[in-house]
């Protein structure tokens, strides 16, 4: 295992360094190293992790005075942390609490919206996109991967998304890089200063000169993209996934929107849906009903036979456990299997040749063929027990 870096040069702040000076600094490093900036680099992912492990210690108290007693030997389990152990959801969750505010959104964080004071030049988020994928029941069943096809800002490569022909950018003459100008306006008590987005570089910071021709100084074209959507088993129509940082790109090197997928189901020939079970309507033959046999059904993984008992009343429900839909909760997880229901209904036959017609009569007078009460009760019961 790689040695661990001083968790103080990670951050780039001094052992003095204050609470707010710390924040700042891990503030800088997550924007820097974002998976949605830096999308399949693995190193910036790992400095990603580094930066918040670094974090993690050094913005408690307590666990910074371990740390600066006794070093990494300090980390090892101390009180319940161990070192490196954090998975991309722990670093999420807790940076509502650096970047202000309820939860994670990089909206909140890099757009316009006010809220903090000295935030410095803003990075930009690209907008997110929606699609819409249509899936049948054996895709959901199984879970599958598409290839969709999107239309959407990429960043421009002649300029490398900084929108300068030369790669050069200059200072905003106007803000002197903050990207806010202030500005006297009359307010009900008077003269106020307000702070407003620089007018100049449109809060950017800079400004370019050479506007790269390509994409006008924009930082961002519109292209074509395939993006591989994996989709867990089990969805259903009118949920949305979300695939992080596949949404349009933000002009000047901003961090990218998402793309948010919204699942349609397509209508199957054999089965209606009932959340995790699939229903069935079989038909069955008189002679079957009332002899019983072997039956071919369709089922999502292929044909399967059953059992029909003698003397099976129409309205009788038939499952089939574990053959219906992954069950899933709110997160994807799986934790269990839906049924197969199978409706039973009998074919009455409307058209008889002459010698049909003549069994039936014959069986017309036999005693077992008229409904008895118990034969009334029991088919009620199967409709409604
Ligand atoms: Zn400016
Ligand atoms: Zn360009």
């Amino acid at each position: 295992m790689a040695e661990k870096r001083d968790y103080y040069e990670v951050l780039g702040v001094d052992k003095t360094a204050s609470a707010e000076e710390i924040k700042k600094a891990y503030r800088k490093k997550a924007i820097q190293y974002h998976p949605d900036k830096n999308p399949g680099d693995k190193e910036a992912e790992e400095k990603f992790k580094e930066a918040a492990e670094a974090y993690e210690v050094l913005s408690d108290p307590q666990k910074r005075q371990r740390y600066d007693q006794f070093g990494m030997a300090g980390m090892q389990g101390a009180g319940g942390f161990s070192a490196g152990g954090m998975s991309m959801e722990d670093i999420f969750s807790h940076f509502g609490d650096i970047f202000g505010g309820a939860g994670f959104d990089l909206g909140d964080l890099f757009g316009g919206g006010g809220g903090g004071r000295n935030r410095g030049p803003r990075v930009r988020r690209g907008s997110d996109m929606r699609v819409k994928v249509h899936l049948t029941l054996e895709e959901i069943a199984a879970g599958c991967e598409k290839k969709i096809k999107v239309r959407k800002l990429v960043q421009c490569k002649d300029c490398n998304g900084t929108g300068s022909a030369d790669g050069r950018t200059e200072t905003c003459p106007t803000c002197k890089g903050s990207g806010r100008t202030i500005r006297q306006q009359r307010g009900i008590f008077g003269m106020m200063q307000v702070q407003t987005e620089c007018e100049t570089c449109n809060g950017e910071g800079t400004v370019i000169k050479n506007k790269c021709p390509k994409c006008g100084g924009q930082g961002v074209v519109r292209d074509e993209e395939i993006i591989t959507i994996t989709i867990p088993a089990g969805v259903a129509g009118g949920m949305q996934l979300t695939v992080p940082g596949k949404g349009n790109a933000a002009p000047y090197g901003g961090v990218n929107g998402d793309l948010l997928v919204l699942i349609e189901e397509e209508e199957h020939k054999d089965f209606i849906r009932q959340d995790s079970d699939l229903i069935y309507n079989l038909l069955l033959d008189m002679p079957t009903a009332v002899l019983g046999g072997q039956v071919q059904i369709p089922t999502l993984t292929g044909e399967a036979k059953i059992t029909i008992t003698p003397g099976t009343q129409p309205g009788k429900v038939l499952r089939m456990r574990g053959k219906g839909l992954p069950q899933i909760d709110q997160y994807g997880r799986n934790y269990g299997t839906g049924d197969l229901l199978i409706n039973v209904s009998v074919y009455i036959p409307e058209k008889l040749s002459k010698d049909e017609r003549k069994l039936i009569e014959q069986l017309q007078d036999s005693p077992n063929i008229a409904p008895g009460t118990a034969n009334k009760k029991n088919f009620f019961q199967n409709l409604f027990g």
